[in-house]
């Protein structure tokens, strides 16, 4: 389809770039400096988690189900607090290790125990040629980095509006024994907010990989992170696999990050015993047990899973209508010119946009001539090569409503002069 600047003649093109560029000098000349980069909760959304820190004093006992939280032991994590974690990814509590205050952290570490010791006794990563990762496009940046990091070959797999294209994931998956695992954010990914089908789950949980040691690395970040009184529903794919005895495919994870505080709350890391036996095998080398006063903190907050759907009921008053705006300004500004496309998610961090190819880049280079910083252009793939070059993640959480309505102002402004321009070229 083309944009509306490609079907005009080469005068109406030319006075309407001239008053684009008018608007986006207009703009410029308001000296703004917002940032809608990253995927942060705003201060608004934090301070909801403030009397978190109100449930522990001096006073407090410290012990938990018999554990004593002030002291090393119970390296899979205090049991209250498995079975909090337990509760929201709707998994046995026995199946879970909640540790740190990070999941990427945990995601990390199993890629490194893959590369040092090795999945299951399979040979150690480090120990072969290459090894490959399928990497959901457009997807979370920092996945990619953890693979790349290792020296992985990331693998783009189209994003489509049921998840992953998983005609491509299966050819691979099931071909390739050097595709050792896949990124997958089930719910809300980030950054389309797409929710993967019934179908989609149960596809992955029916793949037959051609290394013993494929896994797959199911961030499930954004699991209680609904906007709206209907949440998306996720099939749970530890059921699915259940239902053919194959568990030993996936590991599973979540934290409270964007529950409680960012890099303050916990993590947790849910897989088949079998897994998670290996999994102990590294994690118990690396720390005596990990920071059980935090997760008590969180248990003695959270009574249950139904606890932290209401907490985070308060949190998406805050970001509702921050979402909305986003919608409401691209429709108004961009609507019915053909040069821009974009989700509208019914919950997580973000809203995936493409302008035309080509203009992702120039995009945010202008934004941010302009006084608005975006993620970087590309960072939606791996090594930041986007083939098209239009994708960009919009991260509306941080910003206040007015400031956010200010940078998508200039977002309109920029991608309709970028798309006159190349359609002048
Ligand atoms: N996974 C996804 C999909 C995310 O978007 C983020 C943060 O934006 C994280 C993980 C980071 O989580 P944590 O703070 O638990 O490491």
């Amino acid at each position: 389809m083309p944009t509306c600047y490609e079907t005009m003649d080469d005068a109406a093109l030319a006075r309407e770039t001239e008053r684009l560029q008018a608007d986006v000098d207009a703009l410029a000349a308001q000296g703004l400096t917002l940032d809608m980069a990253r995927g942060k909760p705003s201060p608004a959304q934090v301070d909801l988690s403030r009397p978190v820190l109100d449930v522990l004093t001096s006073e407090s006992s410290l012990t938990d189900d018999g554990v004593d939280a002030a002291n090393y032991g119970a390296p899979d994590g205090l049991p209250s607090a498995r079975r909090l974690m337990a509760e929201v990814l709707e998994v046995d509590p026995a199946h879970v290790i909640v540790a740190g205050s990070s999941s990427l952290n945990l995601m990390y570490d199993l890629v490194g125990h893959a590369f040092t010791r090795g999945v299951r006794g399979a040979t150690p990563w480090s120990e072969l040629g290459e090894v490959k990762f399928l990497c959901p496009a457009p997807g979370y940046d920092r996945h990619f980095a953890v693979t790349e990091h290792f020296g992985v070959t990331n693998v783009p797999v189209p994003m489509t509006e049921t998840g992953p294209d998983m005609d491509l994931v299966e050819r691979l998956v099931e071909t390739d024994p050097t595709v050792k695992g896949i990124w997958c954010v089930p719910k809300y990914q980030n950054p389309t907010g797409v929710t993967f089908s019934d179908e989609t789950v149960r596809r992955f949980a029916g793949l037959r990989p051609a290394a013993e040691d494929f896994r797959i690395y199911w961030d499930n970040a954004y699991v209680v992170h609904g906007l709206y009184d209907q949440d998306d529903e996720l099939l749970n794919i530890f059921d699915v696999l259940a239902e053919t005895g194959r568990e030993d495919l996936v590991y599973e994870f979540a934290s409270t990050s964007k529950v409680t505080f960012p890099g303050s709350g916990i993590a947790c890391v849910a897989a088949s015993p079998k897994d998670l036996d290996d999994i102990r095998l590294s994690s118990n080398i690396q720390r005596v047990c990990s920071d059980k006063i935090t997760q008590l903190m969180h248990v003695r907050y959270f009574s249950g899973r139904e606890a932290v759907v209401d907490h985070m009921a308060l949190m998406a008053e805050v970001l509702r209508p921050k979402f909305e705006l986003v919608e409401q300004k691209l429709t108004d500004g961009l609507a019915g010119l053909d040069v821009a496309t974009w989700t509208n998610p019914r919950g997580g961090y973000f809203v995936s946009f493409d302008g035309p190819d080509g203009s992702a880049k120039r995009i945010v280079a202008m934004c941010r001539e302009v006084g608005v910083t975006l993620t970087g252009a590309g960072a939606t793939w791996p090594y930041g090569d986007d083939p098209r070059d239009s994708n960009i993640r919009i991260a509306p959480s941080y910003p206040t409503l007015e400031e956010l309505g200010q940078a998508l102002d200039v977002l309109v402004a920029c991608t309709k002069l970028v798309a006159g321009q190349l359609a002048a070229e």
